[in-house]
């Protein structure tokens, strides 16, 4: 394979992981080019991944201090975390402001996250081709040939960033195997008030009576609120975001703008790749091309830079098998970790209802009731990935 007129990695989608990717790949003196099937000013609308963990900080910022701060700059800490049950308040935790240099999140829309990403990747020296659908992509013993409609690539090695719908994923012959959620989550995102700053606290709303006893979190961003409301089986959520002029006020503070920027529903897919990487050890997938997973716990994002971080070194290394067999033992527990949030919020079982019920009348005398419900609804906090919470 030729290194020196050729990149030796082409990294396959420019969405956040695939950014990530090529940055930590040039950290690691890689010579990278990226191929983004998307126009460079398409738009990429809504909050999406809004919580990048203290984790996938640390890891960007090793890569460029710059964007470590930026990120953290852009971003907001929410102070607050409260939960109710039927609109009675169970829980409270407050936090006392983090120090600028040890934030441990940034809650900021997805969007802007990748603006501050690709200006890394441009500082670094990644190439971007933007408007380079991959069409066709063949591994072999020695590196990769990639095809898209304007040009023939070659490299070493390639990975493949292209999210839910991979076509490298397609083109090596993996499938995603696994459930998907039968009930749908409507997600608004709700700009600021600029006269009325919004409370910069994460709240969980169990059978809230403002949504006639709907599930309701609302998360803080940077710019605005977001707000996640689990359906009803009989619900359509269409019909629900349409509707939200009706109930949307009663979420906010008195007086509240209630300017929706942005609006989505689905229904979560639980699937992981049947393998990360092609029968040669040249194609490895990383982020939403090899796993996704429901939202709860932030496993999402967070998940596909410690994917980005283990890709960039395997390249080096050439220890491919490694990275496969260790983030796909990840990627389950990730889901794992993202089901048993999901199980506790669907709450199919009746007895998880009547614990649910239980520990909120137990909490005004038991704070490890009222810490139980808080926490419940994003799954365990370490999903047992030595060195990693995904
Ligand atoms: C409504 C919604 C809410 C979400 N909420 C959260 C959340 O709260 N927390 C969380 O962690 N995550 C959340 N996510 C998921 C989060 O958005 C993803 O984890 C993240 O975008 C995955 O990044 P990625 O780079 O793997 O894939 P993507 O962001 O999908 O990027 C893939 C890129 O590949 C490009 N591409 C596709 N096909 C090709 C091709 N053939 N050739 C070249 N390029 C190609 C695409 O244009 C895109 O730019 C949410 C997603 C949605 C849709």
């Amino acid at each position: 394979m030729n290194t020196t007129a050729t990149p030796s990695v082409l990294v396959l989608g420019a969405g956040p992981v695939g950014l990530a990717t090529a940055l930590l790949l040039r950290a690691r003196g890689s010579a990278v080019t990226v191929l983004e099937a998307a126009a460079e000013d398409a738009p990429r609308p809504g909050s999406r991944a809004i919580f990048l963990h203290r984790q996938s900080l640390a890891t960007l910022a090793a890569a460029d201090p710059v964007l470590g701060t930026e990120l953290v700059a852009a971003g907001l800490v929410w102070g607050a975390r409260c939960t109710s049950y039927e609109g009675r308040e169970i829980h409270r935790r407050t936090y006392p402001p983090p120090p600028a240099d040890r934030a441990p999140f940034s809650s900021l829309p997805q969007p802007v996250m990748e603006e501050l990403l690709r200006a890394a990747c441009r500082r670094a020296g990644a190439e971007i081709h933007w408007g380079a659908p991959v069409t066709g992509l063949v591994s072999s013993p020695d590196g990769v040939a990639v095809r898209t409609p304007q040009a023939g690539h070659r490299a070493a090695y390639a990975v493949g960033c292209d999210g839910a719908r991979s076509a490298v994923r397609r083109a090596i012959g993996v499938r995603l195997r696994g459930p998907r959620s039968p009930h749908a989550f409507l997600v608004l995102d709700v700009a600021d008030d600029p006269g009325r700053p919004l409370p910069r606290e994460r709240a969980f709303h169990y059978r809230d009576p403002r949504m006639a006893g709907r599930n309701v979190l609302t998360v803080p961003f940077r710019g605005g609120l977001r707000v996640d409301v689990q359906c009803r089986p009989d619900d359509d959520p269409e019909a629900l975001a349409g509707a939200a002029a009706d109930w949307l006020p009663g979420l906010l503070p008195d007086g509240h703008a209630c300017a929706v920027t942005w609006s989505s529903h689905y229904r979560f897919q639980q699937v992981v790749a049947d393998g990360l990487t092609d029968r040669y050890g040249r194609v490895l997938l990383a982020g939403e091309a090899g796993h996704l997973f429901a939202p709860f716990g932030a496993r999402g994002l967070n998940s596909g830079i410690a994917d980005a971080a283990a890709a960039a070194a395997a390249t080096v290394t050439g220890d491919v098998a490694g990275f496969a067999a260790a983030r796909h033992r990840a990627a389950l527990l990730n889901r794992q970790a993202a089901g048993c949030a999901l199980a506790h919020l669907t709450a199919a079982a009746p007895w998880r209802h009547a614990a649910q019920r239980l520990a909120a009348a137990a909490a005004p005398c038991s704070r490890r009731a009222g810490s139980w419900l808080d926490r419940a609804p994003y799954g365990p906090r370490d999903a047992g990935i030595p060195g990693s919470r995904y």
